[in-house]
């Protein structure tokens, strides 16, 4: 039996009707760039994140990289971040003209370790973007009293981690903004390219209404320098009627994961990573770490299992950014979770037959593999 790591068309299925009568009316209204659409699905996504404005943009990128626009980051400034993230990030940073510099993960929870971060900051660091991999949320209330001890901003990755908690508030709630992507493969997925970014901050929202849609603050009256972020309107009414059924997605996936958990534990040549105490993650991606993670990817694959890896090289030894001269063994943890991560399949739809298959198969695969231990061997529990 194969299992696919993703399967939309099993999401999209009973939606389909609603969906297409939906996308109908934007047709018959024309509305096809920004428009109603867009706001109607603005006004949801920020009363769903428990933020008083959330900003529709072509996708998460763009969410990054307008907020970043929007605070006034620039030439000379340093953001910090870590290296274990989609290359977006990275490329928002560098985009807008600052440096990217990065601070290595807690291995246990594979996000921003916050032990590690004022010894980031200099006198050109203007904020901090901690990204909640996998849709777990970096331990914020650390990361948020140095931030403002420092006067730095706090711009939160979220683009994994669509209705995740992080001790009752959610994602994207917490810095000056949040950042999401639509993408299709995220937990809310458009039918195409999408993104957003919250705020309660109502200078930020206006400056970034007014970015993604190239500066103008009235039709071809340009007060800023701005680009084409706009969201699609189809988007827009295909997110709304999605956003109703996140909560269960989202709930699903953690049921799944909880039986990958319970099951994969004990493994000696795996380690499984619970959920750190202070939150409630959504598992865009569930990940374990296996030693010889190449090989049993392969035979996981030939075995009709689809797995992925999230992410093969850490950022700051990615090619495209060799001019920053960090070289392997600046970041250990990232750049170990690299070479072990194994992304198993992980989806709301997800069958039980499907999960016993994966089980087996991974257990199969990793029996005769070398134990493997954590780098630094503190339980997840000691999380506050
Ligand atoms: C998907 C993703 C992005 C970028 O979103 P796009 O919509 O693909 O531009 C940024 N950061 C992280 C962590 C992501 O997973």
């Amino acid at each position: 039996m194969k299992v696919p790591f993703l399967d939309l068309r099993a999401q999209h299925d009973p939606l389909r009707g609603e969906i297409m009568a939906s996308i109908q009316e934007v047709i018959d209204q024309s509305a096809f760039a920004g428009g109603p659409f867009v706001a109607k699905f603005e006004e949801d996504f920020a009363a769903y994140g428990q933020t008083r404005f959330a900003i529709g943009v072509g996708n998460g990128t763009d969410a990054l990289w307008l907020a970043l626009l929007g605070l006034g980051i620039g030439p000379g400034d340093e953001v910090i971040t870590v290296p274990s993230t989609f290359m977006a990030t990275a490329e928002a940073i560098s985009y807008c003209g600052a440096k990217p510099v990065f601070v290595d993960v807690d291995e246990r929870t594979f996000t921003l370790n916050p032990a590690l971060l004022e010894r980031a900051i200099t006198s050109r660091t203007k904020a901090i973007i901690p990204v909640h991999l996998f849709g777990q949320m970096a331990d914020m209330d650390p990361i948020m009293e140095i931030a403002q001890r420092h006067h730095l901003q706090v711009i939160e990755d979220a683009c994994q981690a669509h209705g995740a908690e992080y001790k009752g508030r959610k994602a994207g709630s917490i810095g000056i903004a949040g950042c999401f992507s639509f993408y299709p493969g995220k937990n809310l997925g458009a039918w195409g390219e999408g993104g957003a970014v919250v705020t309660n901050d109502s200078t930020l929202c206006q400056k970034i209404r007014v970015l993604r849609d190239h500066g103008q603050n009235k039709k071809y009256y340009h007060s800023d320098i701005g680009w084409n972020g706009r969201m699609d309107g189809i988007q827009g009414a295909v997110l709304r009627i999605k956003l109703k059924g996140l909560d269960r997605g989202n709930a699903a996936r953690r049921a799944h994961a909880r039986v990958y958990d319970e099951r994969l534990a004990g493994l000696p040549g795996l380690i499984v990573t619970p959920p750190a105490a202070y939150g409630v993650p959504v598992y865009h991606i569930y990940a374990v770490r296996v030693t010889e993670r190449d090989r049993v990817l392969q035979g996981l694959t030939e075995r009709g299992i689809g797995c992925g890896i999230h992410y093969p090289i850490p950022i700051h030894l990615q090619q495209a950014y060799r001019s920053l001269g960090l070289g392997v063994g600046s970041f250990p943890v990232a750049e170990r979770c690299a070479n072990e991560f194994l992304s198993l399949p992980m989806f709301p739809e997800l069958t039980p037959v499907q999960i016993d298959t994966v089980v087996r198969e991974v257990k199969s695969s990793v029996s005769a593999l070398p134990a493997l231990s954590l780098v630094e061997g503190a339980p997840v529990a000691s999380l506050a």
